[in-house]
């Protein structure tokens, strides 16, 4: 078997993306906030989160598929993340579409970035960040969800901290089944088999951005697709900010 069947490769395209959200869609699956009141709720409910870590470029292009779908996800966005810089104006302004599309926004926190010890830091972090990424967008920030998780960071279980839901706490992973593509390969489950689980009532599919392309392939390569995107920008940025200005741009 290859890695291209053993891994599903082909799962991982844009065009597969909105089949199984409309497979979701068609299983009968209420598209939820993160409330534990489960009073007067749909029977099937999903969280549908992606932690935006890689492009928020195909972060916007899965919150437009979900949209035409009349569907609302859940995206959260790092302020340290290596991939990209949210306070970029061109990341900024894809960013706005995603708040503008009404999906529902969080913060992605990267403990590491503060050497988290304790509660109390986490608490003093997790108010920084989120005031950072609150104004910026213009929008309130109710949850976050963990970087990166240790089982250190995990311990730290309480549903709420800093005022925001913490979406890794104990009570919400009791009362959700856990379905994610975390470095590109179906963690636990393949999505396509748990939507199609008729006993499924409640479920968290976790995504993350960089990891569904148009093209089906290895998921380094989906990464370093994000990344050489990147880079091609920056210099695009140079080149033509020195076109502008009228500076010579001596190659070799
Ligand atoms: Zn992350």
């Amino acid at each position: 078997m290859t890695n291209r069947e053993k891994y599903h490769f082909n799962d991982f395209t844009f065009a597969n993306y909105q089949r199984l959200l409309q497979l979701a869609l068609n299983m009968g699956f209420v598209f939820g906030d993160y409330s534990l009141d489960n009073s007067g709720r749909s029977k099937k409910e999903i969280v549908w989160r992606h932690n935006v870590e890689f492009s928020v470029h195909n972060a916007l292009k899965m919150a437009i598929i979900e949209k035409e779908l009349g569907i609302k996800a859940h995206y959260f966005f790092q302020i340290h993340s290596e991939f990209y810089n949210i306070f970029e104006k061109e990341i900024y302004l894809l960013a706005k579409e995603i708040v503008k599309s009404d999906h529902y926004i969080g913060l992605h926190f990267d403990a590491h970035f503060w050497e988290i010890q304790d509660q109390i830091e986490l608490e003093r972090c997790l108010f920084n960040d989120r005031n950072l990424l609150a104004s910026l967008l213009g929008v309130e920030i109710k949850s976050f969800s963990y970087h990166n998780t240790t089982p250190q960071l995990l311990a730290l279980n309480d549903t709420y901290y800093a005022g925001m839901l913490n979406v890794y706490a104990k009570l919400i992973r009791e009362k959700y089944r856990y379905c994610t593509d975390s470095t590109g390969i179906w963690r636990y489950e393949r999505l396509e088999d748990v939507l199609q689980d008729s006993s499924m009532q409640y479920l968290q599919v976790l995504t993350h951005d960089g990891m569904w392309q148009e093209e089906a392939m290895a998921p380094r390569q989906r990464v370093l697709g994000c990344v050489n995107l990147r880079a091609q920008k920056t210099m695009q940025y140079y080149d033509e900010y020195l076109l502008k200005v009228g500076q010579k741009n001596i190659d070799d």
